[in-house]
């Protein structure tokens, strides 16, 4: 492709994405398609033949666009949001034009230092202190992982790295509501599931730093190595928090590292009056949240926070003759801050972001979410047959359908509710179990999702709720 075909491209591609958000509402939320219909359709072309960008389009909005499930629509509000904005798609789109490999400050200077300073203006705003230095990774997984790594050669003084496990028992704890990336993570790095830990929680689903004391203590009497505890700032399932002070205060007496997992919730610290959510966060060793959840930067980009950047690098650190350079003790080679060796230039939308907002538009966008989110909360709670599970602490609304005198099996009933309104295309939202109740679960978080979208989904659910219930009576 000449220059001047893809300046022409570059042009049609910048309104198909226009007017992709302009029509984004009219979109099913979640694709209709059934498992490899996808795929079949691909198998009628011929991959290897060259086509025109007029044919690939075509194919992309023919082929693939039915199996896009929107995280871009405002009428989203399941998992967590993956959001994004303007700012930061453009930004990606120089970011994909660059194409940097950011692996070491020689590769790109740019990236290094913005990522540098970019890191410090995020952690001014969030409220961490100046003790956190950090670090752009690819996801909360990742960076969970890096910090359990940490963890496992701070204990043994780089021993692992260098001679592999030799019969440590080590445990790891953290709560029976923590994210699968924790078990995940303890499982890559070799300590085995079996060691992970999981304290109960509280009628709030918040870890119990009583529990995990006592569990600590046993592990101890039974000869293991009590290694690390991670605490959640925003449960998966419900966004729970874990009481960081607290369980900090086990860490410290029992020499335990400590991470945070604020993967979404971390975005709420934006707002100074949501600080307390991570009240005692300043006594942990590593602290993880993804500006690519809902602070309006698409994925990926996950800010991890570490006391001990010498620590981090320690733990990475590999030197082969051909990535030396003379610069080696002046800058940051972010190589040496995680597990891959190339790097994105994530960084750039980040900066783009919280520039093309400003702090104050970014606190305004994420305060009207959980206004949002209240008053949704407010509406269930007004009605006798829905019924909130959890305490709606930020953007995260737990409920369920309790038609009046219903005799049958709820947790099927709210089941069926969800596939109903799944399927309607209309909105997405999706469950969780709570205490063994089978919960819906609706966040707010999507980028445009405005009071309109909020209303029409409360007067939806009611509807389609009553409506099944009908079908049944
Ligand atoms: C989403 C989520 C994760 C995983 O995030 P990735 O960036 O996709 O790895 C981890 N922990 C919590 C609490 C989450 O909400």
């Amino acid at each position: 492709m000449n220059n001047e075909t893809f300046r022409k491209e570059l042009h049609r591609f910048a309104d198909w994405i226009a007017d992709y958000y302009e029509n984004v509402e009219g979109y099913p939320v979640k694709s209709k398609v059934q498992p490899g219909e996808i795929l079949s359709e691909l198998n009628k072309g011929n991959c290897f033949e060259h086509v025109e960008m007029d044919t690939l389009l075509a194919d992309f909005e023919r082929i693939l666009l039915p199996g896009i499930t929107h995280w871009q629509s405002p009428n989203f509000y399941a998992y967590f949001p993956a959001n994004t904005s303007p700012p930061s798609i453009l930004a990606e789109m120089l970011t994909a034009a660059l194409a940097q490999q950011c692996m070491i400050w020689e590769t790109s200077p740019a990236a290094a230092e913005l990522e540098e300073y970019v890191m410090m203006q995020l952690r001014e705003m969030i409220g961490l202190p100046e003790t956190f230095t950090g670090v752009i990774q690819d996801s909360a997984s990742t960076a969970t992982l890096t910090a359990l790594l940490m963890a496992r050669e701070r204990a043994t003084g780089c021993g692992i790295n260098d001679r592999g496990f030799t019969g440590e028992r080590f445990r790891l704890y953290c709560s029976e509501e923590a994210h699968s990336s924790v078990e995940k993570g303890v499982k890559i790095a070799g300590f085995g599931k079996d060691n992970l830990v999981k304290v109960p929680v509280d009628g709030n689903f918040a870890m119990l730093p009583d529990e995990l004391e006592i569990r600590i203590h046993n592990d101890m009497q039974a000869g293991f190595i009590p290694l690390a505890v991670v605490s959640a700032m925003g449960t998966t399932g419900s966004t729970a928090f874990d009481p960081i002070r607290a369980i900090g205060k086990v860490a410290s007496k029992y020499g335990l590292f400590h991470h945070v997992d604020g993967a979404m919730a971390g975005t709420a610290l934006i707002l100074p009056e949501m600080r307390h959510l991570a009240d005692g966060v300043e006594l942990v060793d590593s602290f993880v949240f993804n500006p690519h959840k809902w602070m309006f930067t698409n994925f990926d980009c996950s800010a991890f926070y570490v006391k001990d950047p010498d620590e981090l690098i320690r733990t990475f650190s590999i030197t082969p003759e051909y990535l030396k350079t003379k610069r080696d003790e002046e800058v940051n080679n972010y190589r040496d801050w995680g597990i891959p060796l190339g790097r994105r230039f994530r960084a750039l939308k980040l900066w783009f972001v919280i520039r093309g907002y400003g702090r104050d538009g970014l606190q305004a966008m994420i305060r009207e979410h959980l206004r949002l989110a209240g008053l949704f909360a407010e509406q269930l709670n007004s009605r006798e047959d829905f019924q909130l599970l959890a305490p709606v602490v930020i953007n995260t609304v737990c409920f369920r359908y309790v038609p009046l005198n219903y005799g049958g099996d709820l947790n099927e009933l709210n089941a069926r509710l969800l596939e109903r309104l799944n399927s309607s295309g209309k909105l997405y939202l999706t469950h969780t179990k709570l205490r063994d109740q089978y919960t819906l679960r609706l966040v707010v978080g999507q980028t445009n999702t405005a009071e309109r979208h909020l209303n029409e989904a409360f007067d939806f659910i009611v509807q389609q709720a009553e409506e099944l219930c009908g079908k049944e009576s």
